[in-house]
């Protein structure tokens, strides 16, 4: 603030932590008042809030290809997450865990997929090329738009590339492909940790039961195409009004 000698009016403690303050010079204004604005990192003046703050100042990487895939409006969070883990491969998978191999007391070769029982596990093995993942998958893809998708993460990956719009069946398909790689880590660790255990068919069913409940809570447009997707889901046609929530 400025005072009426027309001096710059700082804490004093500030001119040692700020020395900067010295030399700025004050701006002369003709008929407007002062007031304080807060310039954006693309120059722009903006409303100051907390969340412009902290998107101006936060580290940021570039654009990712898959962020729709993951982050939409519809989605469920938990799964979202999980799944910007399994795309990033951050989860701790046998096999990135073997790194830490070389002086452990724990002998990490008797380390096998809890699912099938088949050598280490991965991030590609559990999505979804493990032979129960692959029942898994097999049990929900129809619904989820994607029956000529096989089992490969990469090519679940590439048709979620092209078809991540906002289109609700495209909203369904992200929703079960988030779904179907929460359940299926969640069942291994199960596995891993307790004695419960679920069979692959099973487990399709949850994570249908659970998109399914999800969907409920959407409003459709009327159109043929949400009509069709409604009753592939046995969802009630009184949610078949305006747009999707
Ligand atoms: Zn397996």
């Amino acid at each position: 603030m400025v005072d009426s000698s027309g001096n710059w009016r700082w804490p004093v403690a500030w001119y040692d932590l700020f020395p900067v303050l010295l030399n700025l010079h004050i701006p002369v204004l003709h008929d407007m008042q002062d007031r304080l604005i807060w310039i954006n990192s693309e120059g722009k003046s903006c409303h100051y809030s907390s969340w412009e703050v902290w998107n101006n100042i936060r580290y940021r990487e570039n654009v990712v290809s898959w962020k729709n895939m993951v982050w939409f409006k519809q989605c469920i969070p938990r799964h979202s997450f999980h799944l910007w883990m399994v795309i990033r491969n951050k989860l701790k998978t046998q096999d990135r865990m073997s790194i830490w191999e070389a002086g452990s007391a724990t002998n990490l070769n008797l380390m096998c997929c809890p699912l099938c029982h088949h050598d280490r596990d991965s991030r590609d093995h559990l999505f979804f090329e493990c032979l129960y993942s692959k029942v898994v998958w097999v049990g929900i893809r129809e619904l989820a738009n994607m029956g000529d998708v096989n089992y490969r993460w990469d090519d679940i990956m590439n048709w979620m590339d092209q078809n991540s719009t906002s289109q609700p069946v495209n909203v369904v398909s992200r929703l079960v492909v988030a779904a179907a790689s929460y359940y299926v880590w969640q069942e291994r660790n199960s596995r891993l940790f307790t004695r419960n255990q679920r069979t692959a068919i099973v487990l399709s069913q949850e994570i249908i039961k659970t998109v399914r409940m999800r969907l409920m809570t959407f409003k459709f447009k009327q159109g043929f195409a949400n009509r069709s997707l409604l009753q592939k889901w046995n969802i009630p046609s009184s949610n078949l009004d305006i747009d999707p929530g």
